[in-house]
């Protein structure tokens, strides 16, 4: 069995405060209020994260359905592996 190497993820830019930017609250949300949430978010990523990379690489693997991750969110992962 492989070893999945996940060490990168401690050096992620989102964790702590800002990580609640990531993810859509469990009410939902409006469609404003999330556009202004992920921009936010992928500007972390954008501008301070280290693991971008690593992390865009490890979600489309993983198919990992929600949230933003390595810079997009769900639908710009879809497209970028054409699902
Ligand atoms: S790329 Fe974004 S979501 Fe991924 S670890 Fe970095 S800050 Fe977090």
């Amino acid at each position: 069995m492989a070893v999945v190497n996940e060490s990168w993820m401690e050096s992620g830019a989102c964790r702590g405060p800002a990580s609640n930017l990531f993810y859509a609250p469990s009410l939902g949300e409006r469609r404003e209020v999330r556009h202004e949430r992920e921009n936010k978010a992928k500007s972390i990523c954008q501008t301070q994260c280290p693991v971008r990379q690593n992390c865009l690489s490890y979600a489309i693997t993983n198919r990992e359905l929600f949230g933003i991750w390595g810079g997009l969110n769900e639908s710009e992962r879809k497209g970028l592996i054409g699902m």
